[in-house]
């Protein structure tokens, strides 16, 4: 309940705006990450400034985003902070019915909704930024990978060979055995 309660800051109240653009900011940082269980992104500081542009049955939300978030390095395993700076933009299309299909592009909202819940967009805008693959000297800014981390992971790699080559040699040495009882 407390979680959903420090997400109420992400809602716009639109119903009383005036027709043409209005604008909004909103700070994104840890505790907004540790409301969302799944997320990928655990810790980052962010600011997203949003335009919302009203119009009879439509608004248009445009989102810059930016700041850095903490991603973890797949290869020698160091946290780093990765700068963002990106842009996204959602429509939200007003029915009277009662409307089930709501798409990545389009919100839909009731007529008699009065506020836009952002938190949600920005929880999967800032998400989907986390790449397939982190790398703290691709994502990062003038970083380089932990030597000590690199080295250690290394000897645990070459060990772990070792364990691999012994296990295939056993069968050949079975096959031997077998022919030696022959
Ligand atoms: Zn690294």
């Amino acid at each position: 309940m407390q979680m959903v309660k420090y997400l109420k800051q992400y809602r716009i109240p639109f119903s009383g705006l005036s027709a043409g653009k209005h604008k909004f900011d909103f700070e994104i940082d840890n505790k907004f990450f540790d409301c969302y269980e799944h997320s990928i992104v655990k810790k980052g500081q962010l600011k997203a400034d949003v335009e919302l542009t009203k119009q009879e049955n439509m608004l248009v939300v445009n989102f810059h985003i930016y700041g850095k978030i903490q991603l973890n390095c797949d290869v020698c395993l160091s946290d780093f902070e990765a700068p963002q700076d990106f842009e996204e933009r959602a429509l939200v299309k007003f029915t009277e019915e009662s409307w089930e299909n709501n798409t990545e592009e389009v919100i839909v909202l009731a007529k008699t909704d009065y506020e836009l819940d952002i938190a949600a967009l920005l929880y999967e805008y800032i998400n989907v930024r986390v790449p397939y693959y982190s790398k703290c000297t691709e994502q990062g800014v003038n970083l380089s990978c932990d030597p000590e981390m690199l080295a250690k992971i290394s000897a645990d790699v070459t060990e772990q060979d070792e364990e691999n080559t012994e296990e295939k040699i056993d069968p050949r040495w079975d096959i031997l055995k077998n022919i030696k009882n022959n």
